[in-house]
């Protein structure tokens, strides 16, 4: 089996990718960071979601694991005591794999030319360059509303807890095919209407997003910043593609959720 391993960068993340290397390698597994049967992301959510883009051409190749070097993550549920364990576990195949749903984006230009498509792990958002964003929101093929505010966000269900969550998006179990959307700061008064509840789009509903007036947008996916100019449209929907994390322990999302979000307080 062949593994990779991607760091956050800081000198305890990098410390500890060492002696997984190490340690893997002499379990007699193969170091390859071109082709990687499992690729260990050691740092924060963040990391993995660099690793996941820099896999992203052989999602359905490729299991995911994370390890976290600060706080409890979504992605990264593994702390540094446990990597004997861990090593151990990926060094005795055959692992569990649990594959959640992600979100694909196409976006089309005005010129006519090539598509880009994206996909992404935690969310896509659109904000407007200057101004207000104005867009036209239409789910499988029907105008819903016109947006009118500060942006809108489009997330998968891993991603619920993220950005989604700040903007008072529900939480969603990864088993759900599923993308929610959800408002930033929405103009409701008696011109402008939004539905103003976050909605949840099953799998084949595609949602498009139309410019009304301005064509130049941000849109970012996951930690990725773009700027696209002449935009016709932005199309989501449930991606074909899955992300597929090895699991090795345990561990369901809701306590995961409980132990990031609510902690020993609430209980
Ligand atoms: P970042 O600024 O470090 O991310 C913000 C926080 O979100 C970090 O604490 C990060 O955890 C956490 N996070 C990432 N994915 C998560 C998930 N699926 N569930 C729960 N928490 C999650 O930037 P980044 O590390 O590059 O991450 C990019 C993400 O930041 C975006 O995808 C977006 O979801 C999020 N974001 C959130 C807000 C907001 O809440 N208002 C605004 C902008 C962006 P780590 O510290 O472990 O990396
Ligand atoms: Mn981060």
């Amino acid at each position: 089996m062949k593994f990779a391993i991607s760091s956050k960068g800081d000198p305890v993340s990098n410390s500890i990718m060492q002696k997984m290397k190490t340690y893997l390698l002499d379990f007699q597994l193969e170091y390859d960071e071109d082709r990687p049967d499992i690729v260990i992301s050691v740092g924060g959510d963040g990391t993995l979601l660099y690793a996941f883009h820099r896999y992203r051409s052989r999602l359905d190749k490729t299991a995911f694991i994370g390890v976290h070097t600060g706080h409890l993550g979504f992605y990264a549920d593994w702390v540094p005591d446990e990597i004997e364990k861990l090593v151990i576990a990926i060094a005795k195949t055959p692992y569990q794999v649990v594959e959640y749903p992600i979100l694909e984006v196409i976006i089309r230009h005005n010129d006519g030319g090539r598509e880009a498509r994206y996909l992404a792990l935690n969310e896509c958002t659109v904000k407007s360059i200057e101004g207000t964003l104005v867009m036209d929101v239409e789910i499988k093929g029907q105008t819903f509303e016109t947006f009118r505010g500060d942006g809108l966000c489009m997330s998968t269900p891993s991603g619920s807890t993220a950005y989604n969550k700040a903007l008072g998006g529900a939480i969603l179990h990864p088993s759900l095919r599923a993308i929610q959307l959800a408002e930033m700061a929405s103009i409701n008064n008696r011109v402008f209407r939004t539905i103003g509840s976050p909605l949840i789009l099953p799998e084949h509903h595609t949602c498009m997003l139309k410019p009304v007036n301005d064509v130049d947008f941000q849109i970012t996916i996951d930690h990725l910043t773009l700027l696209h100019k002449d935009v016709k449209s932005i199309q989501c929907r449930v991606a074909n593609e899955n992300v597929r994390f090895a699991r090795f322990k345990p561990f369901p999302f809701w306590k995961r959720v409980r132990d990031s979000f609510v902690g020993d307080i609430g209980r």
